[in-house]
């Protein structure tokens, strides 16, 4: 077998539900145009708001930065079209809370900031993070953490994996799948620009095997890279998340107290990696992202080339329309998503996907008494029994819940996903992780 060998490498527990990705996998990606007003959410990412550095009345240019890093954990944000700053006021984001949010009037002109591009072989280590860190280029896949502190670790001598994560687990989302297909080699050179960063590491590039022509195409692209490998992770359920890739791709377990540097690796997903080969070799901000539009309510479902700050309802218009009223719009993927009960919300960097489902089958079935199946015991990647937990945290009972290692679960949803008698258990012990980790902040 060559470098790029193909085995079942996998974790123990997840589930295999209906993906969905046939509605929207073969379609090329399609650029929109914004029009009217944009919505710049000072929080989205994980850390302190960004600072507004316009003011009404501002004339910005696409490209230009609006708001600066507001610490170290934070990240700035850039206009992405041209226009006027119309207000800066609280407006509403995808998790249905208030956010102070720049507004800028869209002239339609973009006319645009001049950008440097860099020769990446000439930049210093402190170079290629700074200009990450400046761009404000944040974990894409959900997290929105800062991604110059992820490649800040302490021993960075001590990273022997940079991993991307190109699992694309979740249900429905196809848009590292087009990315892979369309823009391989950003991924690669972004990947590259990530391993400068640390002398001893191996770059993995991680893809479920339900993804064959994008693993033929990465592995021909990099058979002459001797520090990149393609792997192959079975297709199951979360394979996508941290822990689940880090176990599957080198066989190093991590828990929740631990970081993935721990275990001597460092993840970052394919539209991060993108962006960083943006902001790096092109000199460009995050200004972009690639969003799934897609669920049988949507009449052309597909991938868009987004501006950050378009608003929710233009990417359904540009997917057509409703074909039938949707029972159930979410954010992101069936498991881990957000469900929406407003589309008037901004897309932010962490905005993966829009999914209008005809049918809300869960949420139409009353949970029923637990029947001591065990099978969201078999599911769960965490190694934890969701039933139990589920019961400490309805009880709130803190003690108990932490005693049994609720803090090992991931939030993935394998356990309410799999419950036949459909009770709430992801969303009791996502309620009581929350408070824990409120109460830890005391
Ligand atoms: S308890 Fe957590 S980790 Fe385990 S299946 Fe449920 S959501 Fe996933
Ligand atoms: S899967 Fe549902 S019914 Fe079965 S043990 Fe778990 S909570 Fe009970």
């Amino acid at each position: 077998m060559g470098k790029n060998s193909i085995a079942k490498l996998t974790f123990r527990g997840g589930v295999h539900p209906d993906d969905g990705k046939a509605l929207s996998k073969d379609k090329p990606i399609k650029t929109i145009i914004p029009k009217g007003d944009m919505v710049y959410p000072l929080s989205q990412h994980i850390g302190a708001p960004a600072v507004p550095i316009v003011k009404k009345g501002d004339r910005v240019l696409t490209g230009q930065r609006i708001a600066d890093a507001g610490g170290f954990v934070s990240a700035p944000i850039y206009s992405t079209v041209s226009g006027v700053v119309k207000t800066i006021e609280p407006r509403r984001v995808v998790t249905g809370d208030m956010v102070n949010s720049i507004i800028i009037e869209n002239d339609e002109k973009f006319e645009e900031v001049e950008y440097t591009p860099h020769d990446v072989q000439k930049l210093s280590k402190q170079e290629i993070i700074e200009f990450i860190k400046d761009a404000g280029v944040v974990g894409m896949g959900g997290a929105g953490f800062p991604t110059h502190v992820k490649l800040s670790p302490k021993e960075p001598e001590k990273i022997d994996y940079v991993i991307a994560n190109c699992a694309e687990c979740e249900p429905y989302l196809t848009s590292d799948y087009r990315r892979m297909l369309e823009e391989p080699q950003k991924l690669i050179d972004g990947l590259k620009i990530i391993l400068r960063l640390f002398d001893n590491a191996q770059g993995i590039l991680a893809v479920e095997d339900n993804k064959k022509d994008c693993i033929e195409l990465l592995e021909k692209l990099t058979k002459n890279e001797s520090k990149i490998t393609v792997k192959a992770l079975k297709t199951k359920y979360p394979q996508g998340a941290e822990r689940q890739l880090i176990y599957a791709s080198t066989g190093r377990a991590i828990n929740s107290s631990m970081l993935p540097a721990d275990a001597g690796c460092v993840v970052d997903n394919v539209d991060t990696i993108v962006a960083i080969y943006h902001a790096v070799a092109e000199g460009k901000p995050l200004m972009n992202r690639i969003v799934t539009v897609t669920g049988d309510a949507i009449k052309d479902p597909r991938n868009f080339y987004v501006r950050i700050g378009m608003n929710y309802k233009d990417l359904i218009e540009e997917a057509g329309g409703f074909v039938s009223e949707p029972q159930k719009v979410i954010s992101g993927g069936p498991m881990m998503g957000f469900a929406l009960f407003d589309l008037n919300v901004p897309t932010t960097k962490t905005a993966s996907a829009l999914l209008c489902l005809t049918k809300d089958e869960v949420s139409m079935m009353e949970p029923s008494a637990c029947i001591n199946c065990g099978r969201c015991s078999d599911v769960c990647p965490g190694r934890v029994v969701p039933k139990q937990l589920s019961i400490y945290a309805d009880h709130n009972d803190m003690d108990a819940f932490v005693e049994h290692n609720g803090m090992e679960c991931c939030e993935c949803g394998c356990c309410s996903f799999i419950c036949p008698a459909k009770r709430h258990l992801t969303q009791s012990i996502k309620s009581m992780r929350k408070t824990v980790l409120a109460n830890r902040k005391k």
